[in-house]
């Protein structure tokens, strides 16, 4: 019988990790595969870790990886993938936001021979204006700027083949913005539809400021395009300040004068603004340079259930 692995990232999911356990046995119970859970514990704060633990014991196709502190549900995943036996793995959230249901349709075209089965959301329910309209502007200008074509509406709740998962684990770039990778991968991808749902309990762990790291990795790591903004800017400068001069020339020789200092100012201040903003993006580029010739681990586990050591 083939195996499918399920990922599920946690962080201070006391909540819902056992309402996740007890809606998802069911479904997958129906999906005529062996099946694991891996449930990787980011770093969590409260009782998510207890309870994991709890549930591994009484069901040893439950396996938990803890971290020794919050990495972040990109690493987490990833993690789960590492750890990953199936010959298919789906990454799905721990609130049931994502349906497991939906899973079932996602297996079916992974037996029809796709690769890469991308949950698209439909509806989503309980998120606010902001975050929606946000994420569409984001997700647009993502795809304008990147080099290949981003699925929209789409988020990490996908269904991968074993050979997908293994080109993902084995990449050498630590930073993995992995809901682009996915796509960028290649093989045969599909789609399919689903309402997202409201959490089933807690909250979001994603602050503002989760979010803009996020879609600042987004770019960073699917596209150079930020990069050549400089040139461009730089280029169109100099044609006005060629311009201005020729201007300034004929006003001067032709007597018509008018008081040009006072332009001045507000022109060196936008000048500045404009090569301080250019000169952040290059170095936001760095800075991914650096982290990538520091070599760290995307995360760190602290220890592992019903999993080898
Ligand atoms: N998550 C995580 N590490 C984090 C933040 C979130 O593992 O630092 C997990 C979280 O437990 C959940 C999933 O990632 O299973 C999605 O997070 P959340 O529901 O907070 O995000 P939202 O659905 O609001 O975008
Ligand atoms: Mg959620």
């Amino acid at each position: 019988m083939k195996k499918l692995s399920v990922v599920v990232p946690c962080y201070n999911e006391q909540e819902t990790v056992e309402k996740f356990y007890d809606t998802a046995v069911p479904v997958l119970d129906r999906s005529d595969m062996d099946y694991e859970i891996i449930f990787v514990n980011d770093g969590s704060r409260d009782k998510t870790l207890e309870k994991l633990t709890a549930l591994s014991q009484k069901d040893t196709r439950v396996k938990v990886i803890n971290f020794s502190r919050n990495f972040g549900q990109q690493a987490a995943i990833l993690c789960g993938f590492r750890h990953s036996s199936g010959d298919c793995v789906v990454e799905l959230d721990c609130d049931l936001q994502d349906p497991i249901e939906v899973v079932l349709e996602m297996l079916d075209k992974w037996r029809e021979g796709y690769d890469v089965i991308h949950g698209r959301r439909k509806i989503r329910h309980g998120e606010s204006f902001f975050k929606k309209f946000t994420a569409k502007i984001y997700y647009k200008f993502l795809a304008k700027i990147s080099s290949f074509e981003m699925p929209r509406n789409t988020g990490d709740f996908k269904l991968l083949d074993r050979r997908v998962v293994d080109v993902i684990c084995n990449m050498p770039e630590h930073e993995k913005y992995l809901r682009g990778l996915e796509s960028w991968v290649g093989f045969k991808q599909t789609f399919v539809d689903f309402d997202r749902a409201e959490r089933v309990a807690g909250e979001t762990h994603y602050s503002l400021k989760k979010m803009i790291n996020l879609a600042k990795a987004g770019i960073v790591s699917n596209s150079n395009y930020p990069l050549s903004l400089g040139f461009k800017f730089g280029l169109l400068l100099s044609f006005l300040s060629v311009a201005g001069f020729i201007t300034l020339i004929v006003l001067l020789a032709t007597g018509v004068y008018s008081n040009l200092v006072a332009w001045l100012f507000p022109t060196v201040g936008l000048l500045f603004g404009i090569k301080f903003v250019i000169d952040a993006i290059g170095n936001l580029y760095l800075g991914k340079v650096y982290d990538e010739v520091k070599n760290r681990p995307e995360y760190i586990v602290s220890d592992k259930i019903n999993l080898e050591k």
